[in-house]
């Protein structure tokens, strides 16, 4: 049992990882720039491993348009000690400053986060 739990983890980083490498990397879609005219730079992404600062040319992801002022991120950062993915998501809104949300899209139902 625990080794069929072993694999599953393997297969599910491998497939992350491979989810990961067909992705473009992040700091080649930004800055980000909101119709107000505010600038979305990046962020300093950790492994949730190591907590070490992951390298930009390790983020991949993209930021989609929601509406006039607020897009979603959605990133990957390889470690390449841990060997392992971290996801981020967040929704940005540019408004009198620049906020950031954390997005959970794979929040259960009864958590609370959906209505
Ligand atoms: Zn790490």
């Amino acid at each position: 049992m625990l080794k069929d739990n072993l694999i599953n983890n393997m297969l599910k980083i491998s497939h992350q990882q491979i989810e990961w490498s067909q992705s473009d990397t992040l700091i080649k879609q930004l800055p980000y720039t909101f119709e107000n005219g505010m600038q979305f730079h990046g962020f300093t992404a950790k492994c949730s491993g190591c907590l070490n600062k992951i390298e930009s040319k390790n983020l991949r992801g993209s930021v989609a348009r929601l509406d006039t002022n607020r897009c979603l991120l959605n990133a990957k950062g390889y470690c390449q000690p841990c060997n392992g993915i971290t996801s981020y998501s967040y929704i940005l809104t540019a408004a009198e400053e620049l906020r950031a949300e954390v997005f959970d899209a794979d929040n259960t139902p009864g958590d609370g986060a959906m209505n």
